[in-house]
């Protein structure tokens, strides 16, 4: 099956191989937002997303469906102070922390070649974790993570390290001859045993994804064309792998978890334009996900949440690639199932890491090992898709919500460091990994998080810009010769400015997210009160001359409210606007440092001191009415005269560290 030396030609030719931009121009929303957005145009913008016609330029495949809005090149948005540029620089702090050549430890063995430097410890070598195979995981994730950072920040830094890991690959694919990077201690081994459907655990394709997706970012973030030759051969590498088997046989190894490989190679297929990744993308799409999805049944109870994630992300960049229906349907589908029946108030899913009944939301509000964060991180990513594609306010809605209280709420302030679960567990607290001895899944996903929130914030078509997040920011648009500069300390302050700077005026809507969260915005253009909406969950519509200079304000109200545990009206969460308020509990049990653990399967083993949680009495619908402001810190509050046995002070759940919680509040009624 192997046929390099006619079929990639594109990608090793650098005479006839596209330059990056072309690519970029070409290859349409899925890829990855934040690398397309500044080239992408649209004729019209219809109601619907067009079915183009499917063209192919050198060695690029453009989407059979056009995005109505792309995010903006990550390296046009800089993002100016506030919570998400510090959580960004902590995450930078630590990968500059991180030493490659110990991730690159078993990578450099399996190709027989000598180590730099000793593996890292947790899921990267150690027991009891041997068995899972996530072996070299964190190398891809890193990859991503630092190719992210280097797009977000232009610091040289990240650069060298992705391109130091892409030279490292490629010289160990040389060496290894067989096309086949991995860092399993048995080499090969696993993804031998999952072909041949042998007795074994672990999880090697959802490995090798992360290394390939890692790959396919240093190609795309950080210009790096030897990544996409080194992830070409492997691409190759994996159809031969699995050439014989039967459609039959590959289904039955796709029911153990397999990442997003149907994504990363329909990527891969998008770069090339070489359609056996397409059809090797086609035959890691889990028919047994995929099909009642499609019909739109939830089949999703009892199933792994981080499994089925990454699998509708990759239907989803199907639909764009091919059009398919039932792609389409089965990731819109499935989007709405979790969202709107099996999320908890931060925008976190499932417990145990597996789908659960909905009704049965209160028997799992005491687990302690609810809400993993490679779920959101996953959701977030699937959610922006989407939102290209149907650019509603639900999406952008979910995204916010989802920033901040599940991933914002993720990283420890001090270290940097990364929960797993985000327990809903009443009195428990967030237990994050450390630095080099845990290297667990949502250490990985963690480290790409706070890369790429430049590509969340603003969305654009040819003659829209949507203002999604409310975060301060720069916004180069190049195409228009615009600059946008977002300036506000939002959520401790209920509005956001945002300033023109353009060398020639530019006629252009401004579509101001008017948040479902809140009843009424107020815009004010250049210091004059413009309109107020009273809708919330649409877009504020400015179409104007914008000139050099130019303001807008957005007035954006927020106001206390509840949202009850789903199907349990007396079981509630306090919000203000769209931050989750979580209840403080002390520190019980805690020493400085102690919440930082090696092993994630010790939450809920630990920690179990009883902790007094009050019940709040009253009308559920009323309880907000007796929630004060504190003085001193923002966003604090307490409740006055409604906890049972006591009162509890309150403050935003992304904020709160090295300290006991409670999320969801049983209320009682007076009369009882
Ligand atoms: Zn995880």
């Amino acid at each position: 099956m192997r046929d390099d030396e006619s079929s990639n030609t594109s990608v090793r030719n650098n005479e006839k191989c596209p330059t990056r931009r072309q690519i970029i121009k070409a290859i349409g929303a899925g890829v990855v937002f934040a690398t397309i957005g500044d080239s992408f145009t649209v004729a019209e913008v219809s109601a619907n997303a067009q079915v183009a016609e499917s063209t192919s330029s050198a060695g690029v495949v453009k989407p059979v469906i056009t995005p109505r809005a792309t995010a903006f090149n990550l390296a046009d948005v800089r993002l100016l102070d506030g919570p998400f540029r510090q959580a960004q620089e902590l995450d930078a702090r630590y990968l500059l922390e991180l030493e490659p050549d110990r991730m690159l430890h078993n990578f450099r063995l399996n190709a027989g070649l000598t180590s730099k430097a000793p593996v890292y410890g947790g899921w990267e070598s150690k027991e009891p974790w041997v068995e899972i195979r996530c072996h070299g995981h964190t190398l891809g994730h890193y990859l991503t993570a630092c190719s992210l950072m280097f797009a977000a920040t232009a610091d040289e830094r990240f650069k060298h390290r992705s391109d130091y890991i892409v030279r490292e690959l490629r010289d160990c694919q040389q060496a290894g001859k067989s096309g086949l990077v991995c860092a399993f201690p048995d080499g090969a081994a696993p993804l031998n045993e999952i072909r041949e459907a042998k007795r074994f655990v672990g999880v090697p394709w959802y490995t090798m994804h992360k290394i390939m997706a890692g790959l396919r970012d240093a190609y795309l973030y950080s210009d790096n064309r030897s990544a996409l030759a080194v992830l070409v051969k492997l691409s190759d590498w994996a159809i031969a792998h699995t050439t014989d088997l039967s459609d039959d046989q590959f289904q039955r190894m796709l029911n153990t978890e397999h990442g997003g490989m149907n994504e990363v190679l329909a990527d891969v297929y998008a770069l090339t334009n070489q359609p056996r990744f397409l059809k090797l993308a086609e035959r890691f799409c889990h028919r047994a996900v995929l099909e009642p999805l499609a019909q739109s049944r939830d089949t999703l109870d009892g199933l792994h949440s981080n499994t089925q994630i990454p699998k509708v992300i990759g239907f989803n960049r199907l639909y764009e690639l091919t059009g398919k229906t039932e792609y389409n349907a089965a990731s819109n589908f499935f989007w709405r199932a979790v969202v709107d029946n099996r999320t908890f108030v931060t925008g976190g899913n499932a417990d145990r890491e597996h789908f659960f009944p909905p009704k049965d939301f209160l028997q799992h509000l005491d687990s302690a090992k609810t809400m993993e964060t490679c779920c959101t991180h996953n959701m977030l990513k699937l959610t922006k898709m989407l939102f290209a594609r149907d650019p509603s306010v639900i999406y952008a809605d979910y995204c916010e919500r989802a920033l901040y209280n599940s991933i914002l709420a993720s990283q420890d302030p001090d270290s940097g460091m990364m929960t797993y679960f985000q327990p809903t567990r009443p009195g428990y607290l967030k237990l994050y990994c450390t630095p080099t001895d845990s290297f667990w899944c949502c250490t990985g996903t963690g480290m790409e998080n706070h890369a790429k929130h430049g590509e969340s914030i603003y969305f654009h078509n040819a003659s829209e810009l949507y203002i999604n997040l409310f975060i301060s920011s720069t916004l180069t648009w190049k195409d228009k010769g615009l600059k946008i500069t977002q300036t506000t300390r939002f959520p401790e302050q209920e509005k956001t400015r945002l300033q023109i700077t353009a060398a020639e005026p530019v006629v252009l809507c401004l579509k101001v997210r008017h948040p479902s969260w809140c009843r009424a915005v107020t815009i004010k253009v250049n210091g004059h009160r413009f309109l107020t909406s009273r809708q919330p969950g649409t877009y504020v519509e400015l179409s104007r001359t914008w000139r050099d200079g130019d303001t807008i304000e957005a007035q954006l109200p927020m106001r206390l409210h509840t949202e009850p545990l789903p199907g349990h009206a007396n079981v509630v969460a306090i919000m203000y606007g769209p931050i989750v308020l979580a209840g403080r509990l002390g520190r019980k049990g805690l020493v400085p440092g102690s919440d930082i653990i090696v092993n994630e399967r010790t939450y809920g083993d630990v920690f179990n001191d009883h902790v007094d949680v009050p019940v709040l009495v009253g009308e559920a619908s009323k309880l907000v009415k007796q929630i004060k402001r504190s003085k001193g810190a923002a966003l604090s509050f307490h409740t006055s005269g409604i906890g049972q046995a006591h009162d509890v002070n309150l403050m935003p759940y992304y904020r709160i560290a090295h300290e006991r919680y409670n999320l969801y509040w049983k209320v009682r009624s007076v009369d009882v």
